[in-house]
């Protein structure tokens, strides 16, 4: 099954939450989407993102590296699931920019996943420059060695995300996509229960190309996934 996932980031307050519920909820009543879907809102909004009904399940952006005690302002892995959550992304290039999180830190992050019964969503990806010098597979091999000690039985979904195509109007292309899913499976031989996403300026306009030609087991959405029915028509690609 195509996992959808939602990455809210810092967007929307309750009432635009709950908003966007309602209208959720009459998408997938008129015409259900055949993917799994999960929202990754900020902490504050996960009852208000939330779904009784459980057609859709709940993830946070981030959790600690720490398991308790005195992190002022961090929020853990226990916490997050405790709050509802089953996934956790972990490692977007956006933490990975703005508070220099590196591969030790985030295997300390999916330690405390895997701990509290969170699936990480662990993102990975070059950037522009990255790429133009011929880099993306051997950033891909540093990144995904922040994984050489989680259990190799456990479900697992790694999301290709080019930095390069991360709000920027822009994806990659279905050959890209597919190219680095081939190379991130390839890095991870003995994970069966491994789904690679693809994300980075998905809309409902190229969804259905890049899961078709690039064989990827779902998407990673930002700025689509704000609107409820762009977000419903891309779960239904
Ligand atoms: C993201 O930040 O995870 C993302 C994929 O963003 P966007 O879809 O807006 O490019």
């Amino acid at each position: 099954m195509k996992l959808f996932v939602a990455n809210w980031k810092m967007h929307k307050t309750r009432p635009e939450a709950r908003a966007f519920v309602e209208a959720l909820s009459r998408e997938i009543e008129s015409r259900p989407p055949s993917g799994e879907i999960v929202i990754a809102p900020a902490l504050t909004l996960l009852d208000a993102a939330s779904d009784p009904a459980g057609r859709w399940s709940l993830g946070c952006q981030d959790v600690a590296a720490e398991r308790e005690g005195a992190h002022t302002g961090e929020v853990s892995a226990i916490q997050c699931f405790d709050a509802g959550c089953r996934w956790a992304i972990v490692g977007h290039s956006e933490r990975r920019r703005e508070f220099g999180e590196d591969e030790a830190l985030l295997a300390r992050k999916l330690a405390r996943c895997r701990e509290a019964g969170l699936v990480p969503v662990f993102c990975v990806g070059e950037t522009a420059d990255e790429r133009d010098r011929g880099l993306t597979e051997s950033v891909l091999a540093r990144q995904v060695s922040a994984l050489s000690a989680d259990p190799p039985g456990a479900p697992l979904v790694v999301a290709y995300e080019p930095v390069w195509a991360i709000g920027a109007g822009r994806s990659a292309s279905p050959g890209d996509a597919g190219s680095a899913r081939a190379a991130i499976r390839g890095l991870l031989p003995d994970r069966a229960g491994l789904r690679v996403l693809y994300g980075g300026s998905v809309s409902s306009d190229n969804a259905r190309g890049l899961l078709e030609g690039s064989g990827v087991d779902g998407f990673l959405i930002g700025g689509a996934s704000l609107r409820a029915n762009e977000f419903a028509a891309i779960a239904r690609s």
